[in-house]
């Protein structure tokens, strides 16, 4: 990339276009040069290669040509999306007047102005937007010692605040996956370094109209400046979004989950592989964008409060007993509209007709919906209130079909709007004056063959063949004066003439069109407002859509009879009957492999911790993650894939997986295994839920074998709280016998014919070890080497014997494993001989002898060593 050079001896043109980018020396200036943007200098550079187009030049600056790339206008926003998604912003420099205005004024070039800032956390383009996702901006500031934290939807309004210790951080930021990020300098890598403005709290209430934010709840000073910080980007980007008032909800009533354990279990996004393969894909029977947008945002924070737990439940329930209600929402919610969305593009003046649209089918399927609650016997308790009357307003306002941008015209129906349909009826008229005059001057100039046509620069002509053009000016006919051939314009084919009465006709027309056009688009604003006025009663009842699109899909699921909803209590006790793993499951399916095996679990009081063994590939991480996901879908207030399934309310959710081949930021598999460790042993407590997936496999059998004793131990005593460890470590299962709730389970494993066959059941017990070979002769080892490992095997069991009586000697928390004894060496010669010496009974010549043999065994002895 190349410097940008001065701005003196600019052009008046390219002096605005350095003026913006000294603004945004960080954006990408997309400068409007009449249909096109065009991009300049470094910014070329860089544009042209990430978007694959042309480089060319435009004009000189200080001598040197100026590189330059350019996109069209009306097409611009697929460009823009390849931006803005390759983390580029883009800041918007319009033509903020007309030619004739600039000339009006003496300008020496048409104004122009940076207009809006588009950056991954401030866009509202459907096709900049995942429509199944919510689109964060995360601004974070710090005041009194705590982190402040707020977030925004643009897209769908939603404002959210958060005050938080720093060392919750990496958890609020794998909740949100925030699409931008704005911190003060070092404390994300990779956000924008911004600071908050002074006086927060004033900015925040004059943003929303009050006299003070106490009314929306209590914020702390950081979540207060985090939220001015966030609203000042947001003005600085562009007109103002509409937003909610901010809500402080911090992350009380939530499951807590930390990085590490979303990332073990593939909730919202795959970390490697089929992209289906996640929990959202595997339950989402929602039929709407809102709808599903609601479904990732409850499986990404679910609950920890009992109420709010049981009201979900309750509303799946409501229409799980009303299969009739059931449907006939579901049938209204099929292509509903992201009303929300669309709420969001007309609040900041970026919308397209189809928005329009997007509102009038949203409210009228909700107001058909809402006809069905009423019916109802026993509705779900989702208020459901569309703004009365906007929904007739809009579908008698807009026409059918719609142009696909409001300048094409065409917006407005007939019939809705007098004085525009006067206007546009003086147009046909003209129109049809035009199919008259035709004929009648094809007569006077007696050229059969004349067409009128219009010209988008000089309007209505009339057009001959190039001979009859040649006799009309040598010989022009005896026509009335208002009808005399005036010429225009020689083609090499055919020439244009106009005539007095032509042209007054084409002025008509233009007129007439021009004010068509001004009096819709004063009925499209005058629409426009309409809905803004109404906006917080749409985007109430796009959220009311959204939360009866969950409640349907899971009466969907429960209606199955395959799911169900399970007893959440303030209890410890924690009982899945006949669960399956839905990721798992729904894999086996699409591949017509075989049909899942579900288990049964239970983790309740008396056998809090599992120890499950097994051979790799019987399904014990399968087992571990199903229980962690039943929690999710529990907590989510959604239906769980089980039989019968009893769980006392977890508060803290732990999943970790041993020795992943992902060295993550060099730190080696081990010290990444052991951090994470140490995090849940810091923060677990007797109501979490924690899951261990052969921790203590990333480093050496002694070490790992050790931790994962120390931990388990600690998991039983310490914390008391429920969870799963499996292993491969079988001599773990020798602390079965003194932590009363350890319970051993093993992943049940048969043979056939001769072959390892899997039975993904769990069984109470200990695992047999040697059906390791057996997986080994599975996938192919030679079996030479299979033997040579048998052999091995027995040896390494006949050591490990020893350790068994081990457990019950070691104390509690001072467990170490053994070190194993030197073994016992043969003496050697050398020793031997020593011992038989007495010196005393030797003579001097004997004495001389001994020395010589004994050198001679040393010698012997060096060369084995
Ligand atoms: P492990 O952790 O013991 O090595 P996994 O849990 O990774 O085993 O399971 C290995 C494979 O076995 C899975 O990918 C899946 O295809 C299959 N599997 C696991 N559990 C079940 C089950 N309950 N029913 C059917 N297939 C299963
Ligand atoms: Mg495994």
């Amino acid at each position: 990339m190349s410097g940008l050079p001065p701005a003196e001896g600019a052009t008046p043109a390219m002096a605005q276009w350095f003026a913006a980018k000294a603004a945004h020396p960080d954006a990408l200036i997309f400068f409007r040069m009449g249909d096109f943007y065009e991009l300049f200098f470094a910014d070329a550079e860089v544009a042209a290669a990430a978007l694959d187009i042309a480089l060319s030049h435009r004009g000189e600056h200080r001598g040197e040509p100026i590189p330059m790339c350019g996109v069209p206008a009306h097409a611009a926003e697929p460009y823009l999306a390849r931006l803005i998604r390759r983390g580029f912003r883009v800041a918007i420099c319009e033509q903020t007047e007309t030619p004739e205005e600039a000339k009006a004024r003496r300008a020496p070039t048409i104004r122009r102005e940076v207009v809006r800032i588009v950056s991954p956390g401030t866009v509202t383009e459907e096709a900049l937007l995942d429509g199944a996702r919510p689109s964060w901006l995360l601004a974070l500031a710090e005041a009194g010692g705590r982190l402040g934290a707020a977030w925004a939807d643009v897209s769908t309004g939603v404002f959210r605040t958060e005050s938080l210790a720093r060392t919750d951080l990496p958890a609020l930021l794998a909740r949100l996956e925030p699409a931008e990020i704005l911190a003060p300098p070092g404390l994300v890598p990779g956000a924008r370094e911004a600071m908050p403005p002074a006086d927060p709290a004033r900015r925040l209430a004059a943003a929303f109209g009050v006299a003070d934010i106490a009314g929306f709840g209590e914020f702390t000073a950081s979540e207060c400046a985090a939220a001015a910080l966030l609203l000042d980007y947001l003005a600085a980007a562009g007109p103002l979004p509409r937003l909610e008032p901010p809500a402080p909800q911090g992350g009380q009533g939530l499951l807590a989950m930390d990085a590490a354990t979303r990332r073990s279990l593939d909730i919202l996004k795959s970390e490697r592989g089929d992209p289906r393969n996640t929990l959202l894909a595997a339950v989402d029977r929602t039929l709407s964008a809102a709808g599903r947008r609601e479904l990732a945002a409850r499986l990404a924070a679910p609950l920890a409060d009992l109420a709010a737990i049981r009201a979900r439940q309750a509303e799946a329930a409501a229409l799980a007993t009303d299969a009739a209600l059931a449907e006939a929402i579901r049938a209204r919610l099929r292509g509903l509209p992201d009303l929300e969305r669309a709420l969001a593009r007309l609040s900041v003046g970026r919308f397209a007709p189809r928005d329009l649209a997007a509102i009038r089918d949203g409210l009228l399927a909700a107001e058909a919906i809402a006809a069905h609650l009423a019916a109802a016997a026993a509705p779900p308790a989702i208020p459901l209130a569309p703004p009365a009357g906007l929904g007739a307003e809009l579908a008698r306002a807009l026409a059918d079909p719609l142009p696909a941008r409001v300048e094409e015209g065409g917006v407005i129906a007939r019939g809705y709007d007098g004085e525009l349909d006067a206007l546009r009826a003086l147009r046909e008229d003209a129109r049809a004056a035009v199919a008259a005059l035709q004929r009648d001057l094809a007569e006077a100039w007696g050229v059969a063959s004349l067409k009128i046509r219009h010209h988008q620069q000089f309007g209505y002509l009339a057009e001959v063949p190039a001979a009859a053009g040649e006799r009309l000016r040598r010989a022009p006919p005896a026509s009335p004066p208002d009808l005399a051939p005036i010429h225009r314009q020689s083609m090499a084919n055919v020439q244009r003439f106009t005539c007095q009465a032509l042209a007054a006709l084409d002025r008509r027309i233009a007129e007439s069109a021009e004010q068509a056009a001004k009096r819709e688009a004063a009925a499209v604003a005058h629409l426009v407002r309409q809905v803004l006025a109404q906006g917080a009663a749409i985007a109430a009842t796009a959220r009311a859509l959204a939360a009866l699109d969950v409640a349907a899909a899971s009466a969907a699921l429960l209606a199955t009879g395959r799911w169900t909803l399970p007893a959440i209590s303030e209890g410890r006790e924690f009982v899945l009957e006949q669960a399956r793993h839905p990721v798992v499951e729904a894999a086996l399916a699409r591949a017509r492999g075989p049909a899942f095996v579900p288990n049964d679990l239970d983790l309740s009081p008396g056998r809090r911790l599992m120890l499950l063994t097994g051979p790799n590939m019987a399904g014990k991480s399968t087992f571990l993650r199903q229980a962690a996901l039943a929690v999710i879908l529990a907590q989510a207030g959604l239906p769980v894939p089980a039989a019968a399934a009893r769980i006392g309310l977890v508060d803290r959710l732990f999943s970790r997986v041993g020795a992943a081949d992902d060295i993550a930021e060099g730190r080696s598999t081990f010290m990444v295994e052991m951090t994470e460790t140490a995090a849940i042993l810091n923060q677990a407590t007797e109501r979490s839920l924690v899951v261990l997936d052969e921790v203590g496999r990333g480093t050496a059998t002694w070490d790992g074998l050790a931790i994962a004793w120390a931990v388990v131990e600690a998991l039983h005593d310490r914390l008391r709280c429920r969870g799963i460890f499996a292993t491969h470590f079988r001599e773990l299962t020798a602390l079965a016998g003194r932590l009363p709730e350890l319970a051993c389970a093993r992943m049940l494993v048969a043979e056939h014919k001769g072959e390892v066959v899997f039975q993904h059941l769990v069984g109470p017990g200990v695992a047999d070890r040697s059906w390791g070979l057996h997986v080994a002769r599975l996938a192919g080892v030679p079996r030479p080497v299979l033997a040579r490992a048998g052999q091995v095997l027995a040896a390494l069991e006949a050591r490990a014997e020893g350790l068994d009586p081990l457990a019950s000697e070691l104390p509690l928390f001072a467990a170490s494993p053994p070190r194993p004894q030197p073994p016992v060496a043969e003496p050697s010669p050398l020793l031997a001989l020593l011992d038989e010496i007495d010196p005393d009974s030797l003579t001097p010549r004997e004495a001389h002898a001994l020395l010589y043999r004994l050198k001679a065994l040393r010698a012997a002895d060096r060369a084995h060593e």
